[in-house]
């Protein structure tokens, strides 16, 4: 996963933008289980024996391309 405001890590938010359905279901499925952790089975540490803490990458890609997409409705 890319580091959140690298060159690597904006391609990829870009390119989530394209898709707003994409991203709301992005948003929708990565969400805080109440334990600081994120709810969707994929997100997961360790190889997978724990879920990865929230906001995870994934929630935090979906959070910069809903930014990115409503910046552009505005313009
Ligand atoms: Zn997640």
């Amino acid at each position: 996963m890319s580091e959140p405001g690298s060159p690597s890590w904006s391609r990829q938010v870009a390119a989530f933008a394209v898709h707003p359905g994409f991203v709301e279901q992005l948003l929708a499925e990565h969400v805080d289980d109440g334990a600081g952790r994120c709810s969707s089975p994929t997100c997961t540490t360790s190889g997978g024996y724990s879920r990865a803490r929230w906001p995870c990458g994934m929630s935090q890609l979906a959070d910069a391309a809903v930014d990115l997409i409503r910046s552009r409705r505005r313009t």
